[in-house]
Protein backbone atom coordinates (compact mmCIF):
# COMPACT_ATOMS: atom_id res chain seq x y z
CA UNK A 1 0.00 0.00 0.00
CA UNK A 2 1.70 3.02 -0.99
CA UNK A 3 0.77 6.55 0.27
CA UNK A 4 0.05 8.02 -3.96
CA UNK A 5 -0.28 6.50 -6.81
CA UNK A 6 0.35 8.13 -9.74
CA UNK A 7 -0.75 6.84 -13.32
CA UNK A 8 1.18 8.24 -15.76
CA UNK A 9 5.42 8.66 -16.17
CA UNK A 10 5.70 11.87 -18.52
CA UNK A 11 6.12 15.36 -17.35
CA UNK A 12 3.01 16.01 -15.52
CA UNK A 13 3.07 12.19 -13.47
CA UNK A 14 6.87 12.94 -12.98
CA UNK A 15 6.17 16.52 -11.95
CA UNK A 16 3.55 15.37 -9.43
CA UNK A 17 5.96 13.10 -8.23
CA UNK A 18 8.42 15.68 -7.70
CA UNK A 19 6.72 18.16 -5.86
CA UNK A 20 5.51 15.65 -3.80
CA UNK A 21 8.47 14.54 -2.66
CA UNK A 22 9.20 18.35 -1.81
CA UNK A 23 6.35 18.88 0.12
CA UNK A 24 5.70 15.43 1.97
CA UNK A 25 9.28 13.97 1.66
CA UNK A 26 8.47 10.65 4.06
CA UNK A 27 5.60 9.87 1.79
CA UNK A 28 5.48 6.60 -0.34
CA UNK A 29 5.23 7.07 -4.32
CA UNK A 30 4.41 4.64 -6.93
CA UNK A 31 4.59 5.97 -10.78
CA UNK A 32 2.67 3.24 -12.82
CA UNK A 33 3.25 3.63 -16.47
CA UNK A 34 4.81 1.34 -19.36
CA UNK A 35 8.72 2.49 -19.58
CA UNK A 36 8.65 2.94 -23.67
CA UNK A 37 5.68 5.97 -23.19
CA UNK A 38 3.88 5.07 -26.37
CA UNK A 39 1.69 7.37 -27.82
CA UNK A 40 2.56 9.89 -25.49
CA UNK A 41 2.66 13.83 -26.32
CA UNK A 42 6.17 14.73 -23.64
CA UNK A 43 8.56 12.56 -25.72
CA UNK A 44 7.10 14.25 -29.52
CA UNK A 45 6.91 17.27 -28.29
CA UNK A 46 9.92 20.38 -28.77
CA UNK A 47 9.51 21.91 -25.43
CA UNK A 48 8.86 25.29 -26.14
CA UNK A 49 9.03 27.05 -23.08
CA UNK A 50 7.02 30.18 -24.25
CA UNK A 51 3.31 31.48 -24.09
CA UNK A 52 3.51 34.05 -26.59
CA UNK A 53 3.11 32.03 -29.51
CA UNK A 54 0.09 30.72 -28.31
CA UNK A 55 -1.50 34.04 -28.04
CA UNK A 56 -4.54 33.93 -30.24
CA UNK A 57 -7.17 36.83 -30.50
CA UNK A 58 -9.09 34.67 -28.00
CA UNK A 59 -7.17 35.89 -25.45
CA UNK A 60 -8.51 39.38 -24.91
CA UNK A 61 -12.40 38.02 -25.92
CA UNK A 62 -12.60 35.63 -22.80
CA UNK A 63 -11.56 36.49 -19.17
CA UNK A 64 -10.65 32.74 -18.53
CA UNK A 65 -8.49 32.61 -21.71
CA UNK A 66 -6.79 35.60 -20.58
CA UNK A 67 -6.06 34.50 -16.43
CA UNK A 68 -4.92 30.73 -18.56
CA UNK A 69 -2.60 32.88 -20.50
CA UNK A 70 -1.25 34.82 -17.19
CA UNK A 71 -0.60 31.38 -15.47
CA UNK A 72 1.01 29.89 -18.34
CA UNK A 73 3.52 33.34 -18.65
CA UNK A 74 4.29 32.53 -14.74
CA UNK A 75 5.67 28.94 -15.56
CA UNK A 76 8.59 30.75 -17.74
CA UNK A 77 10.51 32.41 -15.55
CA UNK A 78 9.99 28.99 -12.97
CA UNK A 79 12.23 27.17 -15.34
CA UNK A 80 15.34 28.02 -14.68
CA UNK A 81 15.46 27.86 -11.08
CA UNK A 82 13.59 24.33 -11.64
CA UNK A 83 16.16 22.90 -13.56
CA UNK A 84 19.20 24.45 -11.09
CA UNK A 85 17.10 22.49 -8.19
CA UNK A 86 16.82 19.41 -9.86
CA UNK A 87 20.97 19.21 -11.87
CA UNK A 88 21.91 20.72 -7.80
CA UNK A 89 20.50 16.84 -7.02
CA UNK A 90 22.57 14.75 -9.71
CA UNK A 91 25.77 14.23 -10.74
CA UNK A 92 27.77 17.04 -13.07
CA UNK A 93 27.56 14.88 -16.42
CA UNK A 94 24.02 13.79 -15.45
CA UNK A 95 22.76 18.08 -15.18
CA UNK A 96 20.82 19.56 -18.41
CA UNK A 97 20.71 22.66 -19.92
CA UNK A 98 18.02 25.30 -21.31
CA UNK A 99 18.53 26.31 -24.98
CA UNK A 100 18.97 29.77 -24.14
CA UNK A 101 18.92 31.76 -27.69
CA UNK A 102 15.05 32.80 -27.54
CA UNK A 103 12.39 32.52 -29.78
CA UNK A 104 11.15 34.50 -33.13
CA UNK A 105 7.50 34.66 -33.90
CA UNK A 106 6.55 35.13 -37.92
CA UNK A 107 4.12 36.34 -38.71
CA UNK A 108 4.05 35.53 -42.79
CA UNK A 109 2.37 35.84 -46.05
CA UNK A 110 1.16 32.05 -45.98
CA UNK A 111 -2.05 32.72 -43.41
CA UNK A 112 -5.19 35.43 -44.37
CA UNK A 113 -5.30 39.06 -42.91
CA UNK A 114 -8.29 38.07 -41.03
CA UNK A 115 -6.99 35.81 -39.15
CA UNK A 116 -3.54 35.44 -38.30
CA UNK A 117 -2.90 39.62 -38.66
CA UNK A 118 -5.32 39.80 -35.38
CA UNK A 119 -3.62 36.88 -33.68
CA UNK A 120 -0.41 38.23 -34.50
CA UNK A 121 -1.32 41.73 -33.28
CA UNK A 122 -2.62 40.17 -30.25
CA UNK A 123 0.91 38.74 -29.81
CA UNK A 124 2.44 42.66 -29.39
CA UNK A 125 -0.50 43.48 -26.70
CA UNK A 126 0.02 40.16 -24.98
CA UNK A 127 3.98 41.06 -24.70
CA UNK A 128 3.18 44.95 -23.93
CA UNK A 129 0.79 44.14 -21.36
CA UNK A 130 2.81 41.30 -19.72
CA UNK A 131 6.15 43.45 -19.96
CA UNK A 132 7.92 41.03 -21.63
CA UNK A 133 10.85 42.09 -23.50
CA UNK A 134 11.15 41.78 -27.12
CA UNK A 135 11.95 43.92 -30.38
CA UNK A 136 10.20 43.93 -33.86
CA UNK A 137 12.75 43.71 -36.63
CA UNK A 138 12.66 43.06 -40.16
CA UNK A 139 11.84 39.56 -41.43
CA UNK A 140 14.98 39.38 -43.32
CA UNK A 141 17.32 40.16 -40.53
CA UNK A 142 15.77 36.92 -38.29
CA UNK A 143 18.78 34.49 -38.24
CA UNK A 144 18.09 31.00 -39.84
CA UNK A 145 14.84 32.25 -41.59
CA UNK A 146 15.56 31.90 -45.30
CA UNK A 147 11.63 31.49 -46.78
CA UNK A 148 10.62 30.42 -50.51
CA UNK A 149 9.48 34.24 -51.72
CA UNK A 150 5.53 33.40 -51.80
CA UNK A 151 5.93 32.44 -47.90
CA UNK A 152 8.04 35.38 -46.56
CA UNK A 153 7.13 36.94 -43.33
CA UNK A 154 5.57 40.25 -43.15
CA UNK A 155 6.32 41.00 -39.90
CA UNK A 156 8.57 39.19 -37.31
CA UNK A 157 9.52 39.58 -33.15
CA UNK A 158 12.33 38.30 -31.38
CA UNK A 159 11.63 37.37 -27.32
CA UNK A 160 14.76 36.54 -26.12
CA UNK A 161 13.34 35.23 -22.77
CA UNK A 162 11.36 32.36 -24.52
CA UNK A 163 13.43 29.41 -24.73
CA UNK A 164 13.05 25.45 -25.17
CA UNK A 165 14.83 22.38 -23.65
CA UNK A 166 14.85 18.82 -24.68
CA UNK A 167 11.81 16.94 -23.10
CA UNK A 168 13.01 13.26 -22.30
CA UNK A 169 16.14 15.04 -20.80
CA UNK A 170 14.21 16.40 -18.15
CA UNK A 171 11.83 13.13 -17.87
CA UNK A 172 15.52 11.46 -17.61
CA UNK A 173 16.57 13.87 -14.82
CA UNK A 174 13.04 13.99 -13.36
CA UNK A 175 13.54 10.08 -12.68
CA UNK A 176 17.03 10.30 -11.46
CA UNK A 177 16.04 12.37 -8.66
CA UNK A 178 12.78 10.85 -7.90
CA UNK A 179 14.60 7.50 -7.58
CA UNK A 180 17.69 8.92 -5.58
CA UNK A 181 14.39 9.69 -2.34
CA UNK A 182 14.81 5.93 -1.89
CA UNK A 183 10.60 6.26 -1.62
CA UNK A 184 9.68 6.26 -5.22
CA UNK A 185 9.15 3.29 -7.12
CA UNK A 186 8.46 2.95 -10.61
CA UNK A 187 5.88 0.30 -12.10
CA UNK A 188 6.97 -0.07 -15.55
CA UNK A 189 3.22 -1.33 -16.55
CA UNK A 190 0.16 0.81 -17.88
CA UNK A 191 -3.20 0.53 -15.39
CA UNK A 192 -6.36 -0.34 -16.84
CA UNK A 193 -8.85 0.39 -14.88
CA UNK A 194 -9.46 2.44 -11.57
CA UNK A 195 -10.25 1.19 -8.34
CA UNK A 196 -12.79 1.87 -6.00
CA UNK A 197 -12.92 -0.56 -2.45
CA UNK A 198 -16.42 -1.11 -2.86
CA UNK A 199 -18.97 0.26 -4.94
CA UNK A 200 -20.87 2.21 -2.27
CA UNK A 201 -18.27 3.89 0.01
CA UNK A 202 -17.13 6.44 -2.75
CA UNK A 203 -13.51 5.69 -1.82
CA UNK A 204 -10.46 4.77 -4.23
CA UNK A 205 -8.30 2.09 -3.68
CA UNK A 206 -5.76 1.40 -6.40
CA UNK A 207 -5.35 0.32 -10.22
CA UNK A 208 -5.51 -2.64 -12.04
CA UNK A 209 -2.34 -3.48 -14.28
CA UNK A 210 -2.65 -5.02 -17.22
CA UNK A 211 -0.81 -8.23 -15.98
CA UNK A 212 -4.11 -8.36 -13.54
CA UNK A 213 -2.50 -7.34 -10.05
CA UNK A 214 -4.08 -4.51 -7.79
CA UNK A 215 -1.68 -2.01 -6.83
CA UNK A 216 -3.13 -0.39 -3.95
CA UNK A 217 -2.75 3.73 -2.25
CA UNK A 218 -4.78 6.14 -0.66
CA UNK A 219 -4.73 8.55 -3.16
CA UNK A 220 -4.43 8.06 -6.74
CA UNK A 221 -3.48 10.77 -9.66
CA UNK A 222 -4.50 10.04 -13.11
CA UNK A 223 -2.17 11.79 -14.86
CA UNK A 224 -1.73 9.60 -18.16
CA UNK A 225 -2.21 11.93 -20.86
CA UNK A 226 -4.84 10.60 -23.90
CA UNK A 227 -4.58 6.77 -21.67
CA UNK A 228 -6.45 9.20 -18.83
CA UNK A 229 -10.00 8.27 -20.56
CA UNK A 230 -9.62 4.98 -20.21
CA UNK A 231 -9.49 4.90 -16.89
CA UNK A 232 -12.53 7.20 -16.62
CA UNK A 233 -14.44 5.37 -18.64
CA UNK A 234 -13.72 2.19 -15.93
CA UNK A 235 -15.53 3.86 -13.27
CA UNK A 236 -19.75 4.56 -14.18
CA UNK A 237 -19.82 6.86 -11.28
CA UNK A 238 -17.87 9.06 -13.74
CA UNK A 239 -20.07 8.72 -16.85
CA UNK A 240 -20.39 12.17 -18.45
CA UNK A 241 -18.80 14.30 -15.27
CA UNK A 242 -15.42 14.79 -16.95
CA UNK A 243 -14.95 16.64 -19.95
CA UNK A 244 -14.14 14.04 -22.88
CA UNK A 245 -10.72 13.68 -23.09
CA UNK A 246 -9.67 13.60 -27.51
CA UNK A 247 -6.47 13.65 -28.54
CA UNK A 248 -4.39 16.47 -30.14
CA UNK A 249 -2.16 14.39 -33.32
CA UNK A 250 1.03 15.52 -33.59
CA UNK A 251 3.79 15.03 -35.88
CA UNK A 252 7.32 16.22 -35.50
CA UNK A 253 10.82 15.35 -37.15
CA UNK A 254 14.04 15.44 -36.70
CA UNK A 255 16.46 17.10 -38.96
CA UNK A 256 20.24 16.76 -39.47
CA UNK A 257 20.80 20.66 -40.32
CA UNK A 258 24.38 20.01 -40.89
CA UNK A 259 23.81 21.09 -44.57
CA UNK A 260 22.45 24.36 -43.61
CA UNK A 261 25.78 26.18 -43.14
CA UNK A 262 25.76 29.89 -42.71
CA UNK A 263 21.57 29.63 -43.01
CA UNK A 264 21.57 27.03 -39.84
CA UNK A 265 18.92 27.65 -37.29
CA UNK A 266 19.80 28.04 -33.36
CA UNK A 267 16.73 29.90 -32.32
CA UNK A 268 13.06 28.54 -31.98
CA UNK A 269 11.58 30.05 -35.27
CA UNK A 270 7.80 29.41 -35.30
CA UNK A 271 4.51 30.68 -36.64
CA UNK A 272 1.52 31.60 -34.47
CA UNK A 273 -1.16 29.39 -33.74
CA UNK A 274 -4.76 29.39 -34.54
CA UNK A 275 -7.69 28.31 -32.40
CA UNK A 276 -7.56 25.07 -32.98
CA UNK A 277 -4.39 24.64 -34.85
CA UNK A 278 -0.49 24.33 -33.89
CA UNK A 279 1.61 27.12 -35.41
CA UNK A 280 4.49 25.85 -37.70
CA UNK A 281 8.00 25.50 -35.53
CA UNK A 282 11.76 24.56 -35.94
CA UNK A 283 13.87 24.15 -32.57
CA UNK A 284 16.81 23.53 -32.25
CA UNK A 285 18.92 21.20 -29.40
CA UNK A 286 21.78 22.40 -27.15
CA UNK A 287 23.79 19.34 -26.98
CA UNK A 288 23.80 18.38 -30.47
CA UNK A 289 23.97 21.58 -32.87
CA UNK A 290 23.16 19.86 -35.77
CA UNK A 291 20.24 18.38 -34.67
CA UNK A 292 16.81 19.83 -35.65
CA UNK A 293 12.94 19.48 -34.52
CA UNK A 294 10.80 20.33 -36.74
CA UNK A 295 6.81 20.09 -35.89
CA UNK A 296 3.93 20.12 -35.03
CA UNK A 297 0.22 19.21 -36.50
CA UNK A 298 -3.36 19.10 -34.04
CA UNK A 299 -4.66 16.82 -35.75
CA UNK A 300 -8.22 16.40 -33.61
CA UNK A 301 -8.70 12.74 -32.84
CA UNK A 302 -11.53 11.20 -31.01
CA UNK A 303 -9.12 8.18 -29.83
CA UNK A 304 -5.55 8.12 -29.84
CA UNK A 305 -3.62 7.26 -32.98
CA UNK A 306 -0.17 5.95 -33.46
CA UNK A 307 1.53 6.48 -36.27
CA UNK A 308 2.23 10.18 -38.25
CA UNK A 309 -0.37 10.85 -40.59
CA UNK A 310 0.24 11.86 -43.98
CA UNK A 311 -1.47 14.56 -43.94
CA UNK A 312 0.18 15.97 -41.03
CA UNK A 313 3.61 14.99 -42.05
CA UNK A 314 3.27 16.34 -45.53
CA UNK A 315 2.21 19.66 -43.83
CA UNK A 316 4.75 20.52 -41.78
CA UNK A 317 7.42 19.22 -44.31
CA UNK A 318 6.27 21.32 -46.75
CA UNK A 319 5.86 24.43 -44.44
CA UNK A 320 8.59 24.21 -42.91
CA UNK A 321 10.82 24.09 -46.60
CA UNK A 322 8.54 27.00 -47.71
CA UNK A 323 7.53 29.70 -44.58
CA UNK A 324 10.69 28.93 -42.40
CA UNK A 325 14.23 27.79 -44.89
CA UNK A 326 14.06 26.25 -48.39
CA UNK A 327 17.59 25.00 -47.81
CA UNK A 328 15.48 22.50 -45.45
CA UNK A 329 15.19 20.74 -48.93
CA UNK A 330 18.96 19.33 -48.31
CA UNK A 331 18.48 18.37 -44.51
CA UNK A 332 18.21 14.61 -43.73
CA UNK A 333 15.25 13.18 -41.94
CA UNK A 334 16.69 11.30 -38.81
CA UNK A 335 13.59 10.41 -37.22
CA UNK A 336 9.41 10.91 -37.78
CA UNK A 337 7.40 11.43 -33.90
CA UNK A 338 4.26 11.09 -33.34
CA UNK A 339 2.04 12.04 -30.17
CA UNK A 340 -1.66 12.52 -28.69
CA UNK A 341 -1.85 15.45 -27.15
CA UNK A 342 -4.40 15.20 -24.04
CA UNK A 343 -6.84 17.56 -25.29
CA UNK A 344 -10.21 18.00 -23.48
CA UNK A 345 -13.54 18.75 -25.61
CA UNK A 346 -13.83 21.73 -23.88
CA UNK A 347 -10.04 22.76 -24.16
CA UNK A 348 -9.38 23.67 -20.72
CA UNK A 349 -7.04 20.91 -18.25
CA UNK A 350 -8.54 18.63 -15.80
CA UNK A 351 -6.78 19.49 -12.58
CA UNK A 352 -8.15 18.69 -8.90
CA UNK A 353 -9.94 16.44 -6.88
CA UNK A 354 -12.76 14.39 -8.25
CA UNK A 355 -15.73 15.37 -6.42
CA UNK A 356 -17.97 11.81 -6.77
CA UNK A 357 -14.85 9.14 -5.62
CA UNK A 358 -12.64 10.28 -2.37
CA UNK A 359 -8.64 9.91 -2.86
CA UNK A 360 -8.84 10.44 -6.59
CA UNK A 361 -7.22 13.63 -8.57
CA UNK A 362 -6.56 14.32 -11.79
CA UNK A 363 -3.61 16.39 -13.72
CA UNK A 364 -4.27 16.30 -17.16
CA UNK A 365 -5.70 17.78 -20.35
CA UNK A 366 -3.11 20.21 -20.93
CA UNK A 367 -3.55 20.11 -24.62
CA UNK A 368 -0.78 22.11 -27.06
CA UNK A 369 1.51 23.60 -24.06
CA UNK A 370 1.24 21.50 -20.93
CA UNK A 371 5.00 20.87 -20.83
CA UNK A 372 5.72 24.53 -20.40
CA UNK A 373 2.83 24.77 -18.10
CA UNK A 374 4.18 21.95 -16.00
CA UNK A 375 5.56 23.76 -12.72
CA UNK A 376 3.04 25.64 -11.56
CA UNK A 377 -0.20 23.14 -11.75
CA UNK A 378 1.55 20.29 -10.32
CA UNK A 379 3.04 22.45 -7.77
CA UNK A 380 -1.21 22.97 -7.13
CA UNK A 381 -2.23 19.77 -7.78
CA UNK A 382 0.03 18.49 -4.77
CA UNK A 383 -0.40 21.51 -2.37
CA UNK A 384 -4.70 20.96 -2.59
CA UNK A 385 -3.99 17.36 -2.01
CA UNK A 386 -1.40 17.82 1.10
CA UNK A 387 -4.67 20.48 1.86
CA UNK A 388 -1.18 23.23 2.36
CA UNK A 389 -1.79 27.09 2.45
CA UNK A 390 1.43 28.01 2.20
CA UNK A 391 1.04 29.78 -1.14
CA UNK A 392 3.81 31.03 -3.26
CA UNK A 393 3.02 34.80 -5.08
CA UNK A 394 3.03 33.08 -7.91
CA UNK A 395 0.85 29.53 -6.90
CA UNK A 396 -2.00 32.13 -5.08
CA UNK A 397 -2.39 34.22 -8.61
CA UNK A 398 -3.79 31.12 -9.96
CA UNK A 399 -6.32 29.60 -7.66
CA UNK A 400 -9.10 31.45 -8.68
CA UNK A 401 -8.36 30.03 -12.22
CA UNK A 402 -7.30 27.12 -11.10
CA UNK A 403 -10.35 26.41 -9.22
CA UNK A 404 -12.64 26.18 -12.78
CA UNK A 405 -10.46 23.17 -13.84
CA UNK A 406 -12.16 20.99 -11.43
CA UNK A 407 -12.21 17.71 -13.31
CA UNK A 408 -16.34 17.09 -12.92
CA UNK A 409 -17.70 19.87 -14.31
CA UNK A 410 -20.08 20.65 -16.81
CA UNK A 411 -18.59 21.68 -20.32
CA UNK A 412 -16.67 25.48 -20.11
CA UNK A 413 -18.34 27.47 -22.96
CA UNK A 414 -16.07 30.41 -23.66
CA UNK A 415 -19.09 32.20 -26.27
CA UNK A 416 -22.23 31.88 -28.26
CA UNK A 417 -23.09 29.19 -30.33
CA UNK A 418 -23.10 31.87 -33.17
CA UNK A 419 -19.91 33.24 -32.61
CA UNK A 420 -18.52 29.24 -32.42
CA UNK A 421 -19.81 29.46 -35.80
CA UNK A 422 -18.84 31.96 -37.43
CA UNK A 423 -14.82 31.47 -35.57
CA UNK A 424 -15.00 27.99 -36.98
CA UNK A 425 -15.85 29.39 -40.53
CA UNK A 426 -12.94 31.98 -40.57
CA UNK A 427 -10.86 29.39 -39.47
CA UNK A 428 -10.99 27.06 -42.04
CA UNK A 429 -11.45 29.86 -44.27
CA UNK A 430 -8.06 30.69 -43.41
CA UNK A 431 -6.39 27.02 -43.34
CA UNK A 432 -7.55 27.09 -46.89
CA UNK A 433 -5.61 30.29 -48.03
CA UNK A 434 -2.74 28.75 -46.19
CA UNK A 435 -2.40 25.78 -48.63
CA UNK A 436 -3.40 27.50 -51.68
CA UNK A 437 -6.78 25.96 -51.61
CA UNK A 438 -9.50 28.46 -52.49
CA UNK A 439 -6.40 30.89 -53.95
CA UNK A 440 -7.69 29.92 -58.05
CA UNK A 441 -11.04 28.90 -58.54
CA UNK A 442 -13.24 31.82 -57.35
CA UNK A 443 -14.95 30.08 -54.83
CA UNK A 444 -13.55 32.13 -51.65
CA UNK A 445 -16.36 34.50 -51.66
CA UNK A 446 -19.79 32.42 -50.96
CA UNK A 447 -17.38 30.03 -49.35
CA UNK A 448 -17.54 31.22 -45.79
CA UNK A 449 -21.17 31.35 -46.01
CA UNK A 450 -21.36 27.53 -47.22
CA UNK A 451 -19.09 26.73 -44.48
CA UNK A 452 -21.09 28.24 -42.18
CA UNK A 453 -24.39 26.57 -43.05
CA UNK A 454 -23.20 23.09 -42.66
CA UNK A 455 -21.86 24.11 -39.25
CA UNK A 456 -25.44 25.14 -38.55
CA UNK A 457 -26.54 21.82 -39.91
CA UNK A 458 -23.98 20.00 -38.03
CA UNK A 459 -25.34 21.53 -34.26
CA UNK A 460 -28.91 20.55 -35.72
CA UNK A 461 -27.72 17.18 -36.10
CA UNK A 462 -25.68 16.73 -32.23
CA UNK A 463 -28.74 18.54 -30.88
CA UNK A 464 -27.29 20.70 -28.20
CA UNK A 465 -27.26 24.28 -27.65
CA UNK A 466 -23.67 24.02 -26.29
CA UNK A 467 -20.74 25.83 -28.17
CA UNK A 468 -18.51 23.75 -29.12
CA UNK A 469 -14.86 24.27 -29.69
CA UNK A 470 -13.76 24.78 -33.40
CA UNK A 471 -11.51 21.18 -33.21
CA UNK A 472 -14.54 19.56 -32.17
CA UNK A 473 -16.67 20.61 -35.00
CA UNK A 474 -14.20 20.70 -38.01
CA UNK A 475 -13.18 17.04 -38.28
CA UNK A 476 -17.47 16.54 -38.55
CA UNK A 477 -17.11 18.88 -41.29
CA UNK A 478 -14.48 17.21 -43.19
CA UNK A 479 -16.76 14.26 -42.90
CA UNK A 480 -13.98 12.85 -40.92
CA UNK A 481 -16.00 11.47 -37.88
CA UNK A 482 -19.46 10.90 -37.64
CA UNK A 483 -21.47 13.25 -35.68
CA UNK A 484 -22.85 10.55 -33.52
CA UNK A 485 -19.46 10.04 -31.61
CA UNK A 486 -19.59 13.37 -30.17
CA UNK A 487 -23.27 13.15 -29.83
CA UNK A 488 -23.09 10.31 -27.34
CA UNK A 489 -20.86 12.00 -25.51
CA UNK A 490 -23.01 15.41 -25.32
CA UNK A 491 -25.77 13.00 -24.20
CA UNK A 492 -23.98 11.36 -21.12
CA UNK A 493 -22.66 15.23 -20.32
CA UNK A 494 -26.47 16.28 -20.16
CA UNK A 495 -27.78 13.35 -18.32
CA UNK A 496 -24.86 14.65 -15.58
CA UNK A 497 -25.22 17.97 -15.63
CA UNK A 498 -28.72 18.30 -17.20
C1 LIG B 1 4.14 17.17 -31.40
C2 LIG B 1 3.91 17.86 -30.11
C3 LIG B 1 4.58 19.05 -29.84
C4 LIG B 1 4.39 19.70 -28.60
N1 LIG B 1 5.13 20.81 -28.32
C5 LIG B 1 5.03 21.40 -27.08
C6 LIG B 1 5.85 22.50 -26.73
O1 LIG B 1 6.68 22.95 -27.53
N2 LIG B 1 5.71 23.04 -25.48
C7 LIG B 1 4.81 22.57 -24.59
O2 LIG B 1 4.72 23.09 -23.47
N3 LIG B 1 4.02 21.50 -24.89
C8 LIG B 1 4.10 20.92 -26.12
N4 LIG B 1 3.31 19.86 -26.45
C9 LIG B 1 2.24 19.46 -25.51
C10 LIG B 1 2.82 18.70 -24.35
O3 LIG B 1 3.64 17.70 -24.87
C11 LIG B 1 1.70 18.07 -23.51
O4 LIG B 1 0.75 19.03 -23.09
C12 LIG B 1 2.29 17.43 -22.24
O5 LIG B 1 3.51 16.84 -22.56
C13 LIG B 1 1.35 16.41 -21.67
O6 LIG B 1 2.04 15.68 -20.69
P1 LIG B 1 1.37 14.45 -19.93
O7 LIG B 1 2.35 13.96 -18.97
O8 LIG B 1 0.03 14.88 -19.43
O9 LIG B 1 0.99 13.43 -21.06
P2 LIG B 1 1.88 12.45 -21.95
O10 LIG B 1 3.18 13.05 -22.27
O11 LIG B 1 1.01 12.02 -23.06
O12 LIG B 1 2.17 11.27 -20.98
C14 LIG B 1 1.21 10.37 -20.53
C15 LIG B 1 1.96 9.20 -19.93
O13 LIG B 1 1.03 8.30 -19.37
C16 LIG B 1 1.35 6.99 -19.78
N5 LIG B 1 0.09 6.23 -19.82
C17 LIG B 1 -0.89 6.27 -20.74
N6 LIG B 1 -1.88 5.43 -20.40
C18 LIG B 1 -1.52 4.86 -19.25
C19 LIG B 1 -2.12 3.91 -18.39
N7 LIG B 1 -3.29 3.36 -18.68
N8 LIG B 1 -1.45 3.53 -17.27
C20 LIG B 1 -0.25 4.09 -16.96
N9 LIG B 1 0.36 4.99 -17.74
C21 LIG B 1 -0.26 5.38 -18.86
C22 LIG B 1 1.98 7.17 -21.17
O14 LIG B 1 2.81 6.06 -21.49
C23 LIG B 1 2.76 8.44 -20.98
O15 LIG B 1 4.05 8.20 -20.47
C24 LIG B 1 3.49 19.17 -27.66
C25 LIG B 1 2.82 17.97 -27.93
C26 LIG B 1 3.04 17.32 -29.14
C27 LIG B 1 2.35 16.00 -29.40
Amino acid sequence: MFDYLIVGNSILGLMTAYRLTQFSPNATIAIVGSSNRTGGATISAGAMLGVFGEVTNSIFSSDLNHRQFQYAHQNTSLWFDLIDELNDQVELEEQIKIHPNGTFILLNAHGTSKDDTPNYHAILRALKESEEPHTELEPKDVPGLCPEERARSIRSVYIPGEHSIKPIAVLNLLEKVLLKTGNVEFINQNAIELVMSNASSAQIDGVKLKQGNVIKAGNVVVAAGVGSQQLIDSLPVLKGRIPYLMSGDGVSYLLDQSVLGEHKIEHVIRTPNRAGACGLHVVPNIDEPNSLYMGAGNMVQWESLQGASMESANWIMGGGMQEINKHLADARIRQINQGNRPTPIDGFPLLGASSSVNGLWFLTGTGRDGFHRSPLLSSHLVKKMLGENNWSTAEANTLSTFEQFAPERPLIELYSQDDAIKLMASEIDCALHETGGLLTTGLHAPFPDWLSNDIRNIYQELDTSLALQPMVIFPIVCRRWKPELVKSYLESHKQAWG
